[in-house]
């Protein structure tokens, strides 16, 4: 069986049908509200600095990070400070898009790299945890070392007294899904959002205790800290 609107098929974790064939994440999906450039704009001129930047900008070298500087620059007239973080999987061809990116906006760029080979050897260790007890809700585990870019994203920020950061996504590649799987509700507060997260990865560690391993577990807590909502 599958939902007559969405074709989510009934293998979905959670996933229940009405009379009419519609399921539950349909009937309680609420449709995505914009606040408009405008609100943006007014944003951009409270915050915009006095100093050598206006914003930090997360640059991935993709599709979504790239649209940003080159909007912030161009449209915005907003002098920017990209942000890159070289992981261990990063695509030669995103390297290129920075470069390229770097000459013809003449933005400046800060790359951070981990040390100790950290990003792989999370990775690993938390894949194989999670191949002696896949469970769904536990695959964002697979990303955690990516999450511990926030924090020095923020240090930079206050370092050069800049009070816009900005990261770029799209609205179709969303993926709340992940945290519901952990019990928390797509409209949860910031509050229930990190004391949801905090129990739902108690929860499943506790059934997979190779997660808690010393070597691993500062990397997660330290990239859940500064991963909001
Ligand atoms: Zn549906």
């Amino acid at each position: 069986m599958r939902c007559s609107r969405c074709v989510l098929p009934s293998t979905t974790p959670g996933i229940s049908f009405d009379a009419q064939g519609v399921c539950n994440y349909c009937r309680k999906a609420k449709p995505v509200t914009y606040q408009g450039e405008e609100a943006l704009l007014e944003v951009i001129d409270r915050f915009r600095g006095q100093g050598r930047y206006d914003c930090i900008v997360a640059l991935s070298g993709g599709r979504d990070s790239s649209y940003v500087v080159i909007k912030a620059v161009r449209d915005y007239k907003l002098k920017v400070l990209a942000f890159n973080y070289r992981n261990p999987f990063t695509h030669p061809v995103a390297s290129e898009n920075i470069s390229r990116i770097q000459k013809r906006l003449g933005v400046d760029l800060v790359q951070l790299e981990f040390p100790g080979d950290i990003h792989r050897r999370t990775m690993r260790h938390n894949l194989v945890a999670w191949m002696r007890r896949p469970s769904l809700a536990m695959v964002p585990m697979m990303c955690v070392a990516c999450k511990m870019l926030w924090k020095p994203i923020l240090d930079i920020a206050s370092r050069h007294d800049i009070k816009i950061a900005f990261s770029g996504s799209n609205p179709y590649e969303q993926t709340t899904f992940k945290r519901e799987l952990l019990g928390i509700d797509a409209e949860a507060s910031v509050a229930r959002y990190y004391t949801g997260y905090i129990f739902g990865l108690v929860r499943e560690s506790l059934s997979n205790v190779r997660y808690l391993a010393s070597e691993v577990l500062p990397t997660t807590v330290k990239g859940y800290m500064f991963s909001g909502p």
